[in-house]
C-alpha cells in the first residue's frame, strides 16, 4: 500500500507540473492526457496497483491492470468544491477502494480541507464496471449511485430518459448527464463543462462498440452527435481500448498485453465519423470497422 502511495504521489507531482504548460483551447481547464496508460500483461510481476494519471489537480483517470482482468477498464475521478465523482468500480477482482482513497485523502490534503462527499455512478451496469461498487457501500460520506434505469433516471432528475440530458453539480463543477441507451439500457455520457471532456464509457471507446439494441444505439449516438457540435469538447474518453495502433485493426478479444494499443482518447471528429457510418446503415446493422472503431452489432 505504501508503494502505491509513493506512485500516486509522483504521478499527481508530476502532472500538476505540467498542467499549466498544456492547453486544451477554448476556454476549457488545463490539463494533460497520460501518453500512455499500459495496463501490462498476464503476469502482474508484483504490481497489481491501478494505474493512476492525474489530467490535472481535480480529474483522474485510473485503470484497472490487465493481470487482474483482461477487460483492463478506465475508470474517472472528478472532484467539485462539494463532491467528488467515481465513474465506474471497475471489473473483478481487485482493490478499488485504496487507490480512490489515496486520491481523495491527497486532494484534501492539498486543499487543506477535512473530508469530501463522494458520488459512485456509473457508465453503465455491466459486471466489468461496477465490480468494486460493494467497496464503497459503507465507506462514509459515499452514496453508491444504483445501476438500474430508474435509479441512474431518479438520481441525476432526467426527467424526459434518454431525449432530454440532465445536470448534475458537484460545487462550481457542473456535469452534464447524457442517457445513451443501446450497448446497455442505463448507459449515460458524462460532460464536463471544466475541462470539455466527454466522458463515454463502452458507448465510444478505441474497440469494438458492442451494439445490443440498434435502434436506441443509433438514436443515442445522433443525439450525442448533435450535443458535441453544440459544446466545446476537448476529449473523448471512454472506458476500454482495444484497438491496436494500426488503423482499423483491434487486438483479439481477451488480449491482455496490449504494447502497440491506440491511445485512450478520442476526438469529436471520430465520433461524428461514428454516427456517419452507424446512421448509414439505416437500422441494418452490421459489423463495420471504422479507423478507430468498430461497430459490432450483438444479437440479444
Ligand atoms: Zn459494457
Ligand atoms: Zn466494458
Amino acid at each position: 500500500m505504501r508503494a502505491t502511495n509513493v506512485i500516486l504521489s509522483a504521478v499527481v507531482a508530476t502532472a500538476i507540473a505540467c498542467m499549466h504548460n498544456r492547453s486544451t483551447g477554448g476556454d476549457a481547464e488545463h490539463g494533460r492526457l497520460p501518453e500512455n496508460m499500459y495496463a501490462g500483461g498476464a503476469d502482474c510481476g508484483g504490481r497489481s496497483a491501478f494505474r493512476v494519471a492525474a489530467y490535472n489537480a481535480d480529474f483522474f483517470i485510473l485503470r484497472q491492470p490487465a493481470c487482474t482482468n483482461y477487460e483492463k477498464p478506465f475508470l474517472y475521478l472528478i472532484f467539485g468544491r462539494d463532491r467528488a465523482l467515481l465513474f465506474d468500480t471497475g471489473a473483478p477482482t481487485i482493490d478499488v477502494a485504496t487507490p480512490v482513497d489515496t486520491l481523495i485523502r491527497q486532494w484534501l490534503a492539498r486543499r487543506d480541507q477535512r473530508s469530501i462527499d463522494l458520488v459512485v455512478a456509473h457508465s453503465h451496469a455491466h459486471g466489468d464496471h461496477v465490480a468494486g461498487d460493494s467497496q464503497f457501500v459503507n465507506r462514509p460520506a459515499t452514496t453508491v449511485v444504483g445501476r438500474d434505469t430508474a435509479s441512474v433516471r431518479k438520481f441525476f432528475g432526467i426527467v424526459q430518459w434518454p431525449t432530454a440530458p440532465s445536470t448534475f453539480d458537484l460545487g462550481e463543477r457542473v456535469l452534464d448527464v447524457i442517457a445513451i441507451p443501446g450497448h446497455q439500457p442505463a448507459s449515460i455520457a458524462l460532460y464536463d463543462r471544466r475541462t470539455g471532456i466527454m466522458l463515454t464509457g463502452d458507448t465510444f471507446y478505441p474497440g469494438r462498440l458492442y451494439v445490443r439494441d440498434t435502434a436506441a444505439f443509433a438514436r443515442s449516438i445522433n443525439r450525442l452527435a448533435r450535443f458535441v457540435r453544440g459544446h466545446h469538447v476537448t476529449h473523448m474518453l471512454g472506458a476500454h481500448v482495444e484497438q491496436t495502433s494500426t488503423p482499423s485493426v483491434d487486438y483479439p478479444i481477451g488480449t491482455k498485453d496490449q504494447p502497440n494499443e491506440h491511445r485512450l482518447d478520442l476526438a469529436p471528429a471520430q465520433f461524428f465519423e461514428l454516427d456517419s457510418a452507424v446512421q448509414s446503415m439505416r437500422g441494418r446493422f452490421r459489423r463495420l470497422a471504422l479507423r478507430d472503431v468498430t461497430i459490432w452489432p450483438q444479437t440479444p
